[in-house]
C-alpha cells in the first residue's frame, strides 16, 4: 500500500481564507472594470462635440463642465468652476437677456429643451448653441437645486438652414425678394396696418418695352438690365420697406407707415434713377424706362389682394397712358 503525502491544494485550505481570497479577487476585478469605465465615460464625454455641465442653482456654482467646455467656448474650465460669471460673459451681448431667461424657465418647467444662442468664442467667432436643460432629479439632498445641461455646437447646421433659407427666399438673377417671399412678408406688413391702423402703400414697377430690349441686344443683356433695376429699387428704398420681384420684369414695393403721397416721392426717385442708368451693347447705348402703379390702404380693403389689384390696375393705367409714368390708384 502506497502513503500519499499530503499536497497542497487552496482545497485544502481553511475555507475563510479561501473565501477572503476569492473576495479580493473580485474586488480587483470589480475596480478594473470601474475604472474601465471610468475611462469609458470620460473618452466619450472628450469625444461629444457638446458641453455637459451641473449648475448649483442656490450657490449660482457651476459644478461640472465637461471637457468640450474648453475646445466650444475656448476658456478654461477652472475659471468657470470658480465663477459663473465666465458664461455670461462668453454669451453675444444681444442674446444675454434671452439665454438668462430662458436657464431660469427651467425652475418652472423641470426642462427647457429648445434654448439656442450665440457665444463668442476666445478668437472673436460667433457660434450658435443649442443648450439644453434640466432639472437634477436624482440630487441626494432635496434642499439643493442643481440644474444639469448639454450645450452643443450647432455653428454648422444653423449655416446651412441659413443658406437654404436664402435659397427658398431669394430671386437667384437679381438677388431680391423672390415672388414667394415678397408676398409672405407683404401678407405680415398688411396684417399690420389693418390692426394698428396705420397707412401701407403697395407699388407695382413694369419695365416698358422689354421684349424689345431682349430682342435687340440678346437675352444676357436684359438680364443685366434686370439686375440694375432690381439694385436700384434696393438702394432707392428705405430700411424697412419691402422689395421683390414678382415676375418676369416686374417689381413690387410695400411701404408700411407711408401714405401713398410719401410714396409717390419715392417711386419718383426710382423713376429717375432707373433714367439715369446707362447700358451699352456692341457700341449701341441704350437706357429703360418703366411704368409704377401704387395705392395706399383703405378700410375697404379686407385682404392684400385687393391692394395689389389696385396697384395693378393702375400701373396698366401707366401703360395705356404712354408709359414711363406713375399713376395713383
Ligand atoms: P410693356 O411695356 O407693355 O410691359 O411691354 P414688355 O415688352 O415689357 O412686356 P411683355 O410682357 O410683352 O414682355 C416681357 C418680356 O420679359 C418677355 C420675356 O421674354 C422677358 N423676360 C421675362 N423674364 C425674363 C428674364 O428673366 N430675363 C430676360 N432677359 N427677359 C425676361
Ligand atoms: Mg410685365
Ligand atoms: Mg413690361
Amino acid at each position: 500500500m502506497v502513503n500519499k503525502k499530503p499536497t497542497s491544494h487552496p482545497h485544502n485550505e481553511p475555507p475563510e481564507l479561501a473565501q477572503a481570497l476569492l473576495a479580493l479577487m473580485h474586488a480587483q476585478g470589480e475596480v478594473a472594470r470601474l475604472s474601465e469605465r471610468e475611462q469609458l465615460f470620460s473618452s466619450l464625454l472628450d469625444s461629444v462635440n457638446a458641453v455637459l455641465w451641473a449648475f448649483d442653482w442656490e450657490s449660482r456654482q457651476v459644478l461640472y463642465v465637461s471637457p468640450a467646455y474648453e475646445r466650444i467656448f475656448g476658456r478654461p474650465a477652472h475659471l468657470l468652476l470658480a465663477d459663473f460669471n465666465q458664461w455670461r460673459d462668453s454669451i453675444y451681448p444681444d442674446d444675454l437677456d434671452y439665454a438668462e431667461r430662458s436657464l431660469a424657465e427651467v425652475l418652472v418647467k423641470g426642462a427647457v429643451e429648445d434654448r439656442e444662442y450665440r457665444i463668442i468664442d476666445a478668437d472673436g467667432n460667433v457660434r450658435w448653441l443649442s443648450d439644453k436643460c434640466f432639472i437634477n432629479q436624482q440630487t441626494d439632498n432635496e434642499h439643493r437645486l442643481i440644474v444639469v445641461g448639454m450645450a452643443e455646437d450647432i455653428t454648422e447646421k444653423k449655416r446651412v438652414e441659413g443658406e437654404l433659407q436664402l435659397l427658398a427666399t431669394t430671386d437667384v438673377l437679381t438677388q431680391s425678394s423672390n415672388r414667394r417671399h415678397f408676398f409672405d412678408c407683404a401678407q405680415e406688413a398688411f396684417e399690420v396696418a389693418r390692426r394698428e391702423h396705420t397707412p401701407l402703400t403697395f407699388l407695382l414697377l413694369d419695365i416698358d418695352d422689354f421684349k424689345q430690349i431682349n430682342d435687340t441686344y440678346g437675352h444676357q443683356e436684359g438680364d443685366y438690365v434686370l439686375q440694375h433695376i432690381a439694385d436700384t429699387g434696393k438702394a432707392v428704398l428705405r430700411h424697412g420697406d419691402l422689395f421683390g420681384r414678382i415676375g418676369g420684369e416686374e417689381f413690387a414695393a410695400v411701404f408700411p407707415g407711408c401714405t401713398p403721397q410719401v410714396a409717390e416721392q419715392i417711386a419718383e426717385r426710382l423713376q429717375r434713377e432707373i433714367q439715369r442708368l446707362q447700358f451699352s451693347h456692341d457700341q449701341q447705348v441704350f437706357g429703360v424706362t418703366v411704368s409704377q402703379g401704387l395705392t395706399g390702404i383703405s378700410e375697404v380693403d379686407s385682404s392684400l389682394d385687393s391692394l395689389f389689384a389696385r396697384a395693378d390696375a393702375a400701373m396698366y393705367q401707366a401703360k395705356r397712358q404712354g408709359k414711363n409714368q406713375i399713376v395713383i390708384g
